[in-house]
């Protein structure tokens, strides 16, 4: 039995396309598998109890797509509901295994087996090593070669098999859509001026060519790009439309990136005749005139820019692969094909400082105005911290870490020259509230954006001391990734 904890609907529900992958997959190689989605329940532990009673499964798996909220100001913690999960299904049936997968998962594996009291773990692809896994399960055997297998010792610290970012595409089940709870596609939601349809998700690739220097996307999926096959997505997408779904989105990474993939798949579309509304994430250095002509024509009405700052200076620092000529750039191909853009980007990257973040605000400004009718701007306040990243290390040198804390309630990185400037706080708490399309907390309008740090911050470290104690202690020492033998090599 696979449980997905994401109970996040804002700013929408999304699917659990991972969780539902991991089921399919278990399903076709002959296991019974029943999926418990609790997005939709009001009622967690009645829900949890009912279906562990029913079903008195072997294992069950909890699916921790986010750890917290990424707000630092608005600090909520979300693995609280995987720990009362793998209580409820131990109560109602003792001796369940409990494993623990998910992206939220993988960043901090050996916190969140303490934690939850999990048995196992599985970090990386859990819809290539959830199989074995069971195999070594039903066999009695320990799965200690398992990839991206985690576990405690009974020293106290963890045997971790290092995971294997690879993907048999042609073998790999596409998610059963029948698993979806079917509330994801009756549920509108708001935006700020209209009301959409949750929309389903395709992923045409796992990875990414970057190596921002915040991300931990290389912790989910590896370094380097995975790419499915052009007429598998296809395929699906057709599917996907012809059962009536109205809308989509590409859960890529990045769409755009690679760019030459990028355009195969939208011209197999065109070929093919699909075209529904679409979204997906874009990076602002790897948009040209026939891309954008591709996506409109395929129905693409919404992207996401990555944009994160709009600074030369910050970019180059963040690792980025583009700088503010291409951002000014490919927002306009956009507006001028009438596609919605919406822009991410971060104040308190390392380096950002009053020029910095006023020369982004200028930028912004320029390109989306109040009262734009298909243009808008989220602020982000601080960037959170990944163990193993360059911004952990950056963080660290400037001493804001320690780098030896535990992550159990995230991290927050601001550069010193935003966070220890007032008058630029609140120069930025006036310009955000002066622009309608602008966002950065929903509640500026009432407290200041300076009163609000001081009280997130408060907020975390009282969360922070509560959880904390549901952490044992540290073992002996942590333990090296095992290197997974090649697949070639294994048995
Ligand atoms: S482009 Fe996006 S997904 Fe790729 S490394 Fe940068 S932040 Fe991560």
């Amino acid at each position: 039995m696979f449980v997905s904890v994401n109970k996040l609907k804002s700013f929408r529900p999304v699917l659990p396309i991972g969780m539902v992958t991991v089921a399919t997959q278990v399903r076709t190689a002959g296991h019974e598998a029943e999926v418990l989605d609790l997005m939709w329940e009001e009622e967690d532990e009645e829900a949890v109890r009912a279906a562990v009673a029913r079903l008195r499964p072997d294992v069950v798996g909890i699916s921790i797509r986010n750890v917290d909220s990424q707000n630092m100001l608005e600090p909520v913690i979300y693995t609280p509901l995987a720990r009362e999960v793998a209580d409820w299904a131990r109560a109602e049936h003792p001796g369940v295994t409990i494993v623990l997968g998910g992206p939220g998962f993988s960043t901090v594996p050996e916190d969140l087996m303490g934690f939850v009291r999990a048995e196992y773990g599985i970090t990386g692809f859990a819809e290539e090593s959830m199989v074995p896994f069971l195999v070594h399960l039903a066999r009695g055997e320990e799965p200690e070669d398992v990839p991206g297998v985690i576990y405690r010792r009974p020293d106290g610290s963890y045997h971790r098999r290092e995971p294997v970012f690879r993907i048999d595409y042609r073998k790999a089940a596409r998610p059963d859509p029948d698993l979806y709870d079917r509330r994801y596609f009756t549920y509108s939601y708001e935006t700020h001026d209209r009301s959409e349809k949750v929309p389903a998700t395709i992923q045409t690739k796992k990875g990414c060519v970057l190596e921002c220097v915040f991300c931990s996307n290389f912790l989910v999926d590896g370094t380097g790009v995975k790419f499915d096959e052009v007429s598998r997505v296809a395929d699906e997408v057709e599917r996907l439309r012809d059962e009536g779904l109205e809308v989509l989105e590409i859960v890529d990474g990045v769409f755009n990136l690679p760019l030459n993939y990028s355009l195969e798949i939208l011209k197999e579309f065109v070929r093919r005749g699909i075209e529904m509304p679409w979204s997906c994430m874009i990076n602002p250095g790897n948009v040209t005139p026939e891309l954008v002509d591709l996506m409109v024509r395929t129905g693409c009405y919404y992207v996401e820019f990555g944009t994160d700052s709009a600074c030369d200076r910050i970019l180059r620092g963040l690792k980025k692969n583009f700088r503010q000529r291409q951002i000014v750039r490919s927002h306009r191909l956009f507006e001028q094909a009438g596609v919605r853009v919406e822009h991410c980007l971060f104040i308190g990257s390392p380096g950002d400082d009053r020029d910095s973040v006023r020369e982004t605000f200028d930028v912004m400004e320029e390109l989306v105005p109040s009262g734009a009718p298909d243009a808008h701007a989220y602020w982000t306040l601080g960037l959170r911290v990944c163990r193993g990243t360059a911004l952990h290390t950056t963080a660290v040198a400037e001493g804001q870490l320690t780098g030896d804390e535990r992550f159990i309630v995230p991290k927050y990185y601001i550069s010193k020259g935003v966070i220890g400037d007032d008058a630029l706080l609140d120069e930025i708490e006036e310009r955000v509230l002066a622009n309608d399309n602008w966002y950065l907390w929903w509640g500026l309008r009432t407290i200041g954006l300076r009163t609000r740090i001081r009280m997130a911050r408060e907020e975390s470290r009282r969360i922070e001391a509560e959880l904390m104690t549901h952490l044992p202690r540290r073992g002996p020492a942590p333990a090296p990734l095992v290197a997974t033998p090649r697949r070639e090599d294994r048995p």
